[in-house]
């Protein structure tokens, strides 16, 4: 806490870290997922079970389907207004600060800890626990539980199992490995309610999502010897059909899905930005391609948010996805 130095933390620092403040702000990304959000919900119960104050920020609503998460209801878009000048703002993750969203205050270097597994993160914190071998930011907190000596009851384990089903992707990722299912097994025996999340994450979609999605798939374009699959939705598409952003989340997916196809992109032009979702099968690092565009993520899943029209960011995006061998 004293001086200001940015290094590559160890798990038992960051757990004599914790150990050392009272209070804790948990802090999750922008158009937040189950990892953002799971990593820090989980890492915050287990913070107050030790007696610690524990509030949660988020610039964006809890979306639908992350409701059932055990504390969700604590989120909020504010900071309590009696937060001692020495809480922790916990990052989770996220590559840069700048994730959490402008409505976040500036907060000092000193307070701040940096959990993550995105490569290229950028060390903001005072503290960086960056693990980019894990599968999620949810099993890197993993780590810190073990050195806190914290059990992991059943509301921590499906906040946990969480995080891995959402980054991936229900196990179907190439970051599923042996290890990732046994930690699942293990959160499953603390009494994860994977029933749940399969159901509220991966089902129970809304009809207006099905239907925005139908229009996706109808405006849908091949390039590249049908490699790359790309597509976009703007606000008349969603007007059209009552979805919203949120309905959006998985349709990369089935555009990268598309028999051939190596690297998929979904432009989400609505809201008066555009954000763009890359996918790759591993032949294309889409994070180097984001990274040069100013955004970031993994090697088979990025994005980044694009300043200008809709058809500059198919053009830039291209570009990008060339330059790494597209
Ligand atoms: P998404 O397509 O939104 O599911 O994001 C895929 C991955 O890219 C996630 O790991 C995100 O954290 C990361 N990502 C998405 N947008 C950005 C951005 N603007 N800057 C940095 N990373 C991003
Ligand atoms: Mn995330
Ligand atoms: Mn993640």
């Amino acid at each position: 806490m004293s001086q200001t130095t940015v290094t590559a933390a160890s798990a038992a620092e960051v757990a004599a870290e914790l150990r050392a403040r009272r209070a804790f702000v948990m802090v999750s990304h922008v158009k937040p997922d189950g990892d953002t959000l799971g990593a820090g919900l989980a890492l915050g119960i287990a913070l107050k079970r030790l007696g610690k104050r524990v509030h949660y920020f988020q610039q964006d609503p809890v979306p639908r389907n992350l409701r059932f998460l055990p504390d969700a209801e604590c989120v909020a878009g504010e900071l309590p207004a009696d937060l001692p000048d020495d809480a922790l703002f916990v990052f989770c993750d996220m590559s840069d600060a700048a994730r959490a969203g402008e409505r976040l205050p500036a907060i000092t270097r000193d307070n701040m800890l940096d959990i993550d597994h995105h490569l290229g993160n950028a060390m903001f914190g005072r503290l960086n626990f960056v693990l980019p071998s894990e599968c999620s930011t949810g099993t890197v907190v993993m780590h810190l539980m073990r050195e806190l000596g914290v059990e992991i009851d059943a509301r921590i384990a499906t906040c946990l199992l969480t995080t891995i089903m959402t980054d991936t992707g229900g196990f179907m990722h190439s970051n599923t490995t042996p290890a990732v299912l046994e930690l699942s097994a293990e959160l499953m025996r603390c009494g994860a309610d994977k029933e749940a999340i399969t159901e509220q994450i991966f089902l129970n979609k809304r009809v207006a999502a099905t239907r925005l999605l139908a229009k996706i798939v109808d405006v849908m374009q091949f390039a590249h010897d049908n490699r790359y699959c790309y597509s976009y939705v703007d606000d008349t598409m969603l007007a059209q059909t009552g979805a919203d952003g949120e309905d959006t989340e998985d349709t990369v997916n089935v555009l990268r899905g598309q028999e051939g196809v190596e690297v998929a992109a979904l432009f989400k032009a609505y809201d008066g930005e555009i954000r763009v979702s890359l996918r790759s099968n591993g032949s294309v690092n889409v994070q180097a391609a984001a990274h040069r565009l100013g955004g970031g993520g993994h090697f088979r899943a990025a994005g980044l948010t694009f300043a200008g029209s809709l058809s500059d960011a198919i053009a830039a995006v291209d570009a990008a996805l060339v330059a790494q061998g597209l």
